[in-house]
């Protein structure tokens, strides 16, 4: 690989704009550069399941063409991206991560995917995801598990780990991920790079493929937080097709990043997420990174939000008796695979055979929890008790938010688990999300950004910042404020302490 290749991968977002609005450099090169990165690290990461090489390249012409032309570009144009493989493109596999999906075609675009192409942003691939966006490792994915970029032996979080993996691992600047239970920052910390879940609505559900749609949310990963910014406001916004799209103006997120102040700024400590549980590095970096923003001016001060930790029991059935429902559109008829169809057998065999061989068995496990939970007799104990549980969530988010303008905590209970560690554990795997999935259930907006590596394994630890609904500026302009610091303490970003990656091939 040619020195110059690398560096135009080693650039944000945000520069790759404003060289190739300048001509300084043409979204070709640098599309070329990142499918050249995807050639010599991909071996070691599996962050992707369908790279478009030609139609990569052919998008970053359209860009240069429209450059000559004398075009005003936007700040993305000629940026190259890694997509989620749970977002429809019309010319790219779509599969879940499942086989159940496999040679599906959609025929359309989400409007996530449509909007970045309006802007100019160059669809690297299809990233690798646990099946159906359940899980938090990628080790559900029917093709294999995606490797954390700091340490190939362990997971790289999930569900949206190939996007986290590829931007950590400088495949592309920038991801999309999409979060129903952490499934965007979760990857992010145990990765050292950005992720946002937006405020519910406020990103369209058109073309995503439903895991729990009262929860599901698209939303940026990046390696800085302006990067996160400037993607969050090229595909955000209203949308006619999503029928829970928000109709309000997309909150002013990219000016936020840029402020990147918190004086006088309250925040507040969640104190239901951390101390006992928590890894000790996990517990010291956060402490730290809160000491820090105190420094900057902040207010700090601790709060109660006693329902959280009925947060975690009460999503394992709302988000199970949603999939269970949306699930069953898999029918062997309408996608995909379709197992036994001899002419002997009927359709609701045909349907059994191809569910039974084309679902893995997390998703086999959340249909049943989740039919269970809604079957008559016990939806009201189940699915009836979680939904109360969910709003005694927001009521405690409504306090909160009465006292401060943000809170706080570490984004994961531990970094980066070794790959096999917790697939027989569904339990151990869950509580991966036991911070995140208080915002999902409640809708509000929340970050999570790097804060630092737990000294007992060198793994990245992040911070996660939430915001009340709408208000998803806050949460960048604390993630902002805080990246500035610790890279002022740090010398630079965090993930230049990253080993280095497809060193092999050339030595
Ligand atoms: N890990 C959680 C789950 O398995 C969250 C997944 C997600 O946000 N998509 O359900």
């Amino acid at each position: 690989m040619g020195g110059e290749a690398t560096e135009l991968t080693r650039l944000s977002a945000a520069e790759i704009g404003i060289a190739v609005a300048a001509g300084d450099v043409s979204a070709v090169e640098v599309t070329q550069a990142h499918l050249d990165r995807i050639v010599a690290v991909e071996p070691e990461l599996h962050a992707f399941l369908h790279v478009a090489g030609i139609g990569a390249l052919a998008a970053a012409e359209a860009v240069d063409r429209r450059r000559a032309a004398g075009e005003r570009l936007g700040p993305l144009a000629g940026v190259p991206l890694a997509l989620k493989d749970v977002l429809t493109t019309e010319d790219m596999p779509t599969t879940c991560g499942s086989k159940i999906l496999a040679g599906w075609r959609p025929p359309y675009d989400a409007t996530v995917t449509r909007r970045l192409r309006d802007a100019g942003v160059i669809i690297l691939g299809k990233t690798n995801m646990d099946e159906f966006a359940m899980g938090s490792s990628t080790e559900n994915s029917a093709f294999g598990t995606s490797r954390n970029p700091w340490d190939r032996s362990r997971v790289p979080g999930g569900s949206s780990g190939g996007s986290s993996a590829a931007v950590a691992g400088y495949e592309a600047p920038l991801g999309i991920g999409t979060d129903t239970g952490g499934s965007i920052r979760q990857p992010a910390a145990v990765c050292g790079i950005v992720g946002m879940k937006p405020t519910y609505g406020g990103s369209s559900r058109y073309g995503l493929v439903a895991f729990a749609s009262s929860l599901d949310t698209p939303g940026p990963l990046a390696r800085t937080v302006l990067d996160a910014a400037l993607l969050h406001e090229a595909f955000s916004g209203h949308d006619p097709r999503d029928a829970t799209s928000v109709n309000a103006p997309v909150p002013p997120v990219v000016a936020a990043a840029r402020q990147a102040d918190v004086a006088g700024l309250r925040i507040g400590v969640v104190s239901e997420l951390s101390g006992e549980g928590f890894q000790s590095g996990v517990q010291s970096k956060f402490t730290e990174a809160v000491e820090l923003l105190e420094s900057l001016g902040a207010k700090v001060t601790e709060v109660s939000c006693p329902h959280f930790r009925y947060a975690l029991p009460a999503y394992y059935l709302i988000a199970p008796s949603e999939a269970s429902s949306n699930l069953a559109r898999f029918d062997a008829m309408r996608y995909g695979l379709r197992v036994g169809d001899d002419g002997t057998r009927s359709a609701d065999e045909v349907m059994s055979l191809t569910r039974a061989a084309g679902f893995g068995p997390e998703v086999k496990r959340r249909i049943m929890l989740g039919t269970y939970a809604l079957s008559s007799g016990y939806y009201d104990a189940y699915y009836g008790k979680a939904q109360q549980v969910r709003t005694l969530i927001c009521r405690d988010f409504d306090a909160a938010f009465d006292q401060v303008d943000v809170l706080v905590s570490p984004t994961t209970p531990t970094t980066a688990f070794p790959i096999g560690e917790r697939v027989d554990d569904p339990m151990a795997m869950y509580l991966a999300d036991l911070c995140t999935i208080p915002s999902d259930l409640a809708m509000n907006a929340a970050i999570s950004v790097p804060c630092g590596l737990a000294p007992e394994d060198g793994l990245p630890v992040g911070l996660q910042v939430m915001a009340p609904a709408l208000a998803d500026d806050r949460t960048y302009r604390v993630a902002a404020a805080l990246e500035a610091a610790l890279e002022q303490r740090w010398g630079g970003p965090l993930l230049a302490q990253a080993p280095a990656l497809g060193e092999s091939k050339g030595r």
